[in-house]
């Protein structure tokens, strides 16, 4: 075993997503070892997308539902 894990830390207010700088509910690491952050927007837009490349992907956005209900409010920014 060489693979080292990280311990899943929670995101974080200053976990920003990568394409439009909103609040990063989705952190996605790749085979290469690099890290993608994403908005519950961007993260259900690039999905199918990530699982083929991630080795791992972390999902935070049910703590927008539980915390507020977000409707079309929570546009891209
Ligand atoms: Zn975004």
């Amino acid at each position: 075993m060489t693979t080292v894990l990280t311990p899943a830390s929670p995101l974080t207010a200053a976990d920003r997503c990568d394409r439009c700088g909103a609040q990063a509910y989705l952190r996605v690491v790749l085979a290469s070892g690099g890290e993608l952050l994403f908005c519950a927007h961007h993260g259900r837009k690039f999905e199918p997308e990530l699982k083929k490349i991630a080795v791992e992907i972390q999902d935070e956005s049910g703590r927008l539902t539980t915390a507020t209900t977000v409707t079309a409010t929570d546009d891209e920014r």
